[in-house]
């Protein structure tokens, strides 16, 4: 299952970065961006995320996604930013157009793929003296 996978490898690196970079607490949350591109249930994901993290140094964390919109570059033309939005009568979403929304030419993704972390809430325990 796709979110296993990407629940494992948001852990593996987590669980790597902890060993050398140890947190003051239990972690209660883990807040990573997902691309708009990145389809996955996040019902999934969070599932599997409870799941894989069980005896890890985050048992009992949450996942906290946050979706990040399309970001492209031109290559013709240079522009960086977001994309244009297609969207049909009758839909219940938007489709991102990959294409440069100035010059209209093939426009290169740069952000909206990925998943990744990009922080912690810790909940701070007080040290025994
Ligand atoms: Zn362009």
């Amino acid at each position: 299952m796709h979110e296993y996978s990407l629940a494992h490898a948001l852990l593996d690196g987590l669980t790597e970065h902890l060993r050398h970079h140890p947190v003051p607490g239990r972690v209660r949350a883990v807040h990573v961006r997902k691309g708009e591109l990145l389809i996955l249930s996040e019902e999934a994901l969070a599932e599997a995320w409870r799941i894989l993290s069980q005896g890890t140094a985050v048992d009992g964390s949450d996942l906290r996604i946050e979706n990040v919109p399309v970001k492209v570059k031109c290559p013709q033309c240079g522009y960086e930013g977001p994309v244009k939005y297609m969207s049909e009568e009758g839909w219940h979403f938007a489709v991102p157009v990959l294409a440069c929304p100035r010059c209209a030419g093939r426009a290169d993704v740069i952000e909206g793929r990925d998943l990744a972390i990009v922080g912690l809430s810790v909940d701070e325990v007080p040290q025994d003296p």
